[in-house]
């Protein structure tokens, strides 16, 4: 099978493989449908496996059953499935007070082959866990895809509660910061404001419900802020970005009493100096998101297949999978909101 394989920082080489092995108890997935997140883009461009390569990554997984176990019954071939990189196990502390995002025996997704390639391997813990769902007849696969980068999206506006009349800032303009963007205002925010150092990612932000859009190289944002809000500050502030610049700033973006999630992740080691009298003097709550638990999973799946949500605008380019890293640099340069990524690219099948 053709599988991109990782073979250092920018290195990915679309190649030849061996085809996994259909796991006892599992089934092998054809891979039709996958999403390049800003997570692959960094684990692709850094020496993220320290040397430790090749490597497939790839985990926003859609496709068809291809090969089955003969001790796996649930599933059969030709079913239409989306594999949740996670899988919860359902039984350890975490799981069991309702928060399996923190699973202390989850399933290990960086290190076992990923959905770049033609075929997957899903084990027969997959199976038994809660990671596998099926996609429904006339729903594209493309759709499907997304719903793993909206997880931890929906994730984390269901534990803040964006609700009706917030004013929100999110800060990167992403496609995760345009998933925040739509989510919001489908749950009722009244304004969105957004920032960013690029002027394309933020017109882009436009067509997800954005009402503001701030060039932080141009003006000073926290300052853009104020003025827009009439010095009160934002209800929620969302850092969906690596920088701990952004999360400096965002403590000064909220409102009193006001809401700050860390989102994304900064480069490992980097310190973010805050300012913890602003904290503590204007009743901030600090909040570090990640993950999705096992209910906000199944839920964000069936927002990302639903007509409101709208999965496809936020798809701007598919491309065959020996196009990787063309999709990488759109991706990188801000062209791109969401690329899909299309395995098996000879197949004339409905994605
Ligand atoms: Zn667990
Ligand atoms: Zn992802």
């Amino acid at each position: 099978m053709k599988a991109a394989l990782m073979y250092g920082p920018g290195d990915i080489r679309v190649e030849e493989v061996d085809r996994p092995a259909c796991p006892e108890g599992g089934f092998v997935l054809k891979v039709l449908s996958i999403g390049l997140c800003g997570s692959d883009i960094r684990n692709l461009t850094t020496d993220s496996r320290a040397g430790d390569y090749p490597h497939i990554y790839g985990h926003e997984i859609v496709g068809t059953v291809d090969e089955v176990s003969p001790s796996c019954s649930e599933y059969a071939v030709g079913e239409r499935l989306y594999v949740y990189p996670v899988d919860h196990c359902g039984k350890c502390e975490a799981c069991r007070t309702g928060h399996s995002e923190m699973c202390e025996d989850a399933g290990d997704y960086t290190n076992r082959q990923g959905g770049f390639a033609d075929y997957y391997a899903v084990t027969a813990t997959q199976v038994s866990r809660d990671s596998i769902f099926r996609v429904p007849d006339g729903i594209s696969l493309d759709r499907a895809s997304l719903a793993e980068p909206l997880s931890s999206v929906y994730a984390c506006q269901d534990n803040i509660d964006v609700t009706l009349g917030d004013v929100l800032v999110v800060i990167g303009a992403g496609p995760i910061g345009c998933f925040h963007a739509k989510l919001a205002k489908l749950r009722g925010a009244k304004r969105v404001i957004m920032v960013d150092i690029n002027d394309r990612r933020l017109e882009q932000s436009l067509r997800y419900g954005v009402d503001d859009i701030i060039n932080s190289t141009e003006e000073d944002p926290v300052e853009a802020v104020m003025r827009l809000t009439d010095g009160v500050g934002a209800d929620k502030v969302i850092s969906a970005n690596p920088s701990t610049q952004a999360q400096q700033q965002a403590i000064f973006m909220a409102k009193r009493t006001g809401i700050v999630v860390f989102f994304g992740g900064v480069a490992k080691g980097a310190l973010t100096e805050l300012d913890t009298n602003r904290i503590h003097y204007w009743g901030l709550w600090i909040y570090g998101h990640y993950g999705a638990s096992s209910i906000q999973v199944q839920k964000s799946f069936e927002l990302a297949i639903s007509d409101e949500f709208d999965a496809e605008s936020f798809v701007t380019h598919i491309l065959p999978l020996s196009k990787i890293n063309e999709g990488i640099e759109l991706t990188r340069t801000g062209e791109a909101i969401k690329v899909v990524l299309h395995p098996n690219e000879d197949e004339d099948v409905e994605r």
